[in-house]
Formats: C-alpha cells, structure tokens, sequence
C-alpha cells in the first residue's frame, strides 16, 4: 500500500526523513502527479506583476514541472487519475489564493510564456546560423540592440552558434527568452558561465523586464539571486520523488532560511546542518608546507597577453581563483599543467596537475563507473566510496553513460574524475556550473578534504563569490582588460584578495544580521561608505 504522503514509498515515508513536525496544510493535496508511482508535485510558484519571483531548491524538485502548468503546457491533475479533473475543480482549489486569478487566465488559455531552460547545448543544434540571425528573428520586444551592447555580444553578432563558448551562449540563450513578447518569463539558471560582472548586468536586465511582466527566477547563485528577486519560494522534497514549493517569502528571510536548513513557517528542516559564512576573513594556515612555486611568467595570443606575478602555492590548501571572463585564467591553468609554453621559456614540469575544464562534454559510451576506474586505483576503498561516491550523488549514476548525463550529473563525474587522478595540484575551473545550492555546498566539502587528505595544492576558479568564500583559503586575482590583457597576482590572504577583485569590479557586499554577505545596491549609502574605507567583502 503506498503512503497518503508521497504517494511513492511503500512503508518508510521519504517526509520521515524530512522531519517534518508538522505537514503544510496544502499537502492535503498535490497539484500534479505525473502518475500513480511518479513524481508529485505540492505548491506553485506565483507569478507577481512588477515582480521577480526567485524559486530555490534542488534539480529535480518540479520546477519545471511548475512552470509547464502554469504556461498552461501541462494541465494539472490534482494527483487524481480515475477521471478527467476539470478547470472548475483546479480553480476551486485555488480559490481565495493568489494564483487564482493567473490560473483563471490559464485555463482560458491566453497565457503566453516565454522560458530560458536549463540546459542551453542544444540551441546550436537546432538552430543553424549565426549569432545575429538568432537574435533577429526572436526581437519580438525591439530591445536587440540594447542587449547585445549590455551584454556584450555585438562583436559575435556574426559568429555561427556552433562556435560559441558556454559564456557567450549562456547571454545568447537569455537575450533570445528576454526579447519574447510574453505574458510571464521563466528564466531556469542565467549565471552558469557568466564572470560576476556579467551576473550583475544579466541581474538588471532582468529587473528591468520585470517592470513590464512577471519573471520567474530559478538561480543557484544565491549572491545573484538575493539582489535580483524580492520574494522567493523555497522548494524542498526528495528531487525525483516529490516537491513541495513554499508560499513565497522575503527573499532575505527565504535565502536565510535555506541556509540556515529550517524553514520556518512550514516548520520542515531540509538540512541537518546550516551553511554559515566567516565575517571576518579567516587567516591561512603558514604552518602549511610550500608545494611549489609559481614561475614569473608572460604568454602571449596574437591580441592577447598573460602575464604572471609568482608566487607560493601550499599543500593541503584551496586557492581560489577570481577573474573577468578571458582574463586568462584557462591560460594560467594551461602554462601550469603544461599544456601551454610560457614565452620564451620551457614548459613547465615541476609538479604534475589534474585539470578539470570550465566546459565539460561527454561523447562517449562509457560508463561512469568504466571512467572511474580508469581514474583511480582506490574506487574499492570505503575512503573512495565516502569521500567521493557518495557526497557527490554518483552511486545512482555509476551504470549510466556519460553520453546520457544531464549538465550537473556531468559536472559532478567531471569533478570525481579530476580529484581521482594522481597529482601534485588539481585546478577544478567553474566546478558549480550546473550545480544547485546543496550540490554547491558539498562539493566545497569534498574539494576542501580532498587537499587536505591528499596534501595537494587544488585551484578553484568560479564566478559564485559565495562558492568562492567558502572554498578558498586564499586568493589569486587576475587584473587586466578582458581579450587584451591579463596580470595574475596574489595569492592574497582572503580579506586583502577580495578587497582587490571586489574593488576593481566596484562592486561591494554588506552583511545581513546572519552575518551572509549580500551586494550593495551600486551608488547605496554603504556603498559609498565601504568604497571610501575600502572594505568591499569582509565588513561588517
Ligand atoms: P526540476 O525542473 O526542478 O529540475 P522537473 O519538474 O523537470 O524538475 O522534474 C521533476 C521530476 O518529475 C523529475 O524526477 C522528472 O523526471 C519527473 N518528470 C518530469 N516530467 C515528467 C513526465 N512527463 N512524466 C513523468 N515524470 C516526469
Ligand atoms: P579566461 O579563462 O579567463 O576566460 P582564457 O585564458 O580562456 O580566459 O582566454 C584569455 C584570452 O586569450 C582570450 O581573449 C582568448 O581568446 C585568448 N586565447 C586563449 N587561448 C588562445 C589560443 N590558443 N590562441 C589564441 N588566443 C587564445
Ligand atoms: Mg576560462
């Protein structure tokens, strides 16, 4: 007999392992079950004119699902399926809420949705040609030129989408659902890819639409999110089995709340343990041995040069690695796996290094597992199994093909993949791409154990600073115009590395009551007080 909860297990209920006290009222009944043994989706979000509405939570929760019912794509069942569940019954149970007078229009049928998916590899290959064509055909609202210079993407107006990077379609994918004439805008993920700077502008694009219609934000960086998004609904649940999405809520409150692990009206915790942030920039670890030496090096392209300070890697530490997009940090990784040779120089081969690239494809058949094995030795070892198998969520993917992983299961193989070869020194380039918070979260564990354990030195490069905050001991940067030129410097202590990057970005962060770092609205009074004192992360 399956439980009247999830409607999925037979006799331990999945809500047990939520530790629910207390059952939201609207879980009496769901809005859509995609059939009597599948996935069951509580809750929607709501769609506020004037308004961007964040949702956070997990992949696979039913956001997606969310938002094909109220594009009026999916036509919710209310978790029946002896008979056909009219409109009347669907509004009846939304009457006296919100979303009554939105899903009235739904039934009607006159909702019309435009939506940025999540995963954005398939655009080249279903559309042929180039850039501007793309972009063209979609400038249903006249605002093309006004992206592409905000976003930069004048100059690849001419390029064929087949030869686009991650970055660069990430802003073709989100121009092109921003410039739909729509009634409402779901945006699913606009950061991966992104430098912080692109963040920020895609951030303001998408408030000023906002102003027009109703967006839906789902984002897993919460920095971003927090400062774009006034309300958010927090979705929790078991992802594949069944989610619930929250009424919404302030999104400081509601981000604070995700942290913590507890979300408080609903009374649930959703996390064992709460994601807390360091106020004041801890201090690294000079007990550490030195690993190696990073050689003063310069490398030119042909309109590109990377020139590097030096400087002093430890074993057992994280560097985190911060920069414009084509700054040079692919480059620095390159000269230091030696994959690329410094000018005038040799190729450097002091130390050996795994590397982990920014975008990661898989065509090949292989298993996970096959992959795995290939990596490492100790794939048998309980240490294997607890320190990597299992906190990165591969055990369920470990007979699948490479070729079939959606983004973030990719991502995660990547990650396992570069921390399971033999090395002096891991450089991990974007590791959250794809990822959601928790995954986020976990993956800063296991790469921070990893250099531990391993008494290597590991390189992180990644745009999501609260990523960043967590992860690195300390801090190179990289200074420079992006496309002509790149300096690397540092490593920097955390406080001074951050004050560096933060100020040449010009962007600051105040702290919450909770102590979590948010942006400063640009030109706020604390902006204008942490510029003058010169304290753009660590402040409070
Ligand atoms: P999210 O957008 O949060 O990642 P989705 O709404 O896409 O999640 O999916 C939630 C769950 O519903 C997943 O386990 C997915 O496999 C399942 N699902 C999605 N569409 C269908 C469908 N048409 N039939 C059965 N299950 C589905
Ligand atoms: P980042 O990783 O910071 O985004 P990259 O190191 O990938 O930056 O690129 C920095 C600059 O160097 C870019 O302008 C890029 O076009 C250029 N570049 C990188 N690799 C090559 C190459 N093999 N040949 C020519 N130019 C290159
Ligand atoms: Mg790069």
């Amino acid at each position: 007999e399956l439980c009247v909860g999830c409607g999925i297990c037979v006799k331990k209920c999945p809500f047990e392992a939520l530790d629910i006290i207390q059952l939201p009222e609207e879980l009496d009944a769901p809005i859509h079950r995609y059939g009597p043994n599948s996935f069951v989706l509580y809750g929607l979000p709501q769609p506020v004119a004037g308004k961007v509405t964040g949702v956070l939570g997990p992949n696979g929760i039913g956001k997606s699902t969310a938002v094909k019912i109220l594009s009026g794509q999916v036509k919710p069942n209310l978790g029946i399926f002896e008979r056909e569940v009219t409109w009347d019954e669907i509004l009846k149970f939304y009457s006296g809420t919100e979303l009554l007078s939105y899903l009235q229009q739904v039934a009607k049928k006159t909702i019309r949705a435009s939506i940025k998916p999540q995963y954005i590899d398939f655009i080249p290959k279903v559309f042929k040609g180039t850039v501007g064509e793309l972009l063209r055909s979609n400038d249903e609202r006249k605002m093309l030129d006004y992206y592409a210079k905000e976003l930069t993407l004048d100059t690849i107006l001419d390029k064929d989408l087949a030869t686009l990077s991650g970055g660069e379609l990430q802003r073709v994918a989100l121009t092109v659902a921003l410039s739909k004439e729509a009634d409402f805008y779901f945006l699913d993920e606009v950061t991966p890819f992104l430098d912080i700077y692109q963040r920020m502008i895609a951030a303001k694009l998408i408030r000023e639409l906002a102003d027009e219609h109703p967006v839906i934000l789902v984002e897993h960086d919460i920095a971003i999110l927090d400062m774009v998004a006034e309300t958010v609904h927090i979705a929790y649940g078991k992802p594949a089995a069944f989610g619930i999405i929250t009424r919404p809520k302030g999104v400081r409150i509601g981000v604070n709340q995700y942290l913590e692990g507890f979300v408080a009206e609903e009374n649930v915790r959703i996390r064992d343990y709460p994601v807390v942030f360091e106020t004041r920039g801890h201090e690294s670890d000079v007990e550490r041995e030195i690993l190696m030496q990073i050689p003063e090096m310069t490398k030119s392209f042909p309109g590109f040069t990377l020139k590097v300070a030096g400087g002093e890697v430890r074993r057992g530490e994280v560097l985190g690695i911060v920069g414009a997009n084509g700054i040079g940090k692919s480059t620095f990784a390159k000269l230091l796996a030696g994959v690329e040779i410094p000018d005038g120089g040799k190729r450097f081969d002091t130390v050996t290094v795994s590397y982990k690239p920014q975008y990661v494809t898989a065509a090949t058949s292989d298993t996970v597992e096959f992959l795995l094995r290939q990596a490492t030795k100790r794939f048998d070892s309980s240490y294997y199994q607890h320190e990597i198998l299992e906190p990165l969520g591969l055990m369920p993917l470990l007979q699948s093909e490479a070729k079939n992983l959606s983004g973030g299961e990719l991502q995660r193989v990547a990650i396992a993949l570069c921390l399971s070869r033999d090395a002096d020194l891991y450089i991990l380039d974007e590791p959250s791409a794809h990822l959601d918070v928790e995954q986020r979260l976990v993956t800063t564990k296991v790469i921070k154990r990893a250099a531990e354990d391993k008494g290597a030195g590991i390189m992180v490069i990644d745009h999501d600073m609260y990523t960043i905050d967590m992860i690195s001991e300390r801090l190179l940067v990289f200074d420079g115009a992006p496309g002509a030129n790149g300096l690397a410097t540092g490593p920097f202590e955390m406080k001074d590395g951050m004050n560096k990057f933060l100020g040449l970005l010009g962007i600051t962060f105040r702290r919450d009551k909770t102590g979590r770092p948010r942006i400063n609205k640009p030109d706020s009074y604390l902006d204008r007080e942490q510029k003058a004192a010169g304290e753009y992360y660590y402040y409070n």
